[in-house]
């Protein structure tokens, strides 16, 4: 289960809300509570690096994941996992989604439709990123 907090959360649908309707994305920073589940305290949001379109499309710059990791240590924390948008498209883990994610980390994608949060999911790709398994996700 992963539980974002509210001030990151407020943080990560405004990112959504602001890049519309480009894909946002960014970085989930936090700690494992009790039973594997995870808690967020941070979100960053990042710049889509990606070249192409970026109505369906994202890439995280590495050297922000680096910065991140970094950040997370320093509060002893770590990065748990990620998130981006979808613009005017519901909250589904695409084929895209899973080949450049990163196996056992959180993935949440919100759904922005006309520019305004509508919902999100969470997934995490198996270790071979041939699927997702959904994620019990609950914000503030
Ligand atoms: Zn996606």
């Amino acid at each position: 289960m992963l539980k974002i907090e509210a001030q990151p959360w407020a943080v990560m649908v405004e990112h959504g809300r602001a890049c519309f309707p480009r894909e946002c994305c960014g970085i989930l920073v936090g700690s494992a509570g009790d039973a594997g589940d995870n808690v967020v305290t941070l979100a960053i949001a990042c710049t889509n690096a990606y070249e192409g379109d970026q109505k369906d499309r994202f890439e995280l710059d590495p050297r922000d994941v680096i910065k991140a990791e970094r950040a997370a240590r320093e509060q002893r924390q770590g990065v748990v996992g990620f998130f981006h948008s979808h613009p005017n498209e519901d909250a589904y883990f695409s084929a895209t989604d899973l080949k450049f994610s990163a196996p056992g980390y959180s993935n949440v994608v919100m759904s922005i439709r006309d520019g305004e949060f509508s919902h999100a999911k969470c997934f995490i790709a198996n270790f071979d990123q041939t699927a997702a398994e959904p994620e019990e996700l609950h914000y503030a």
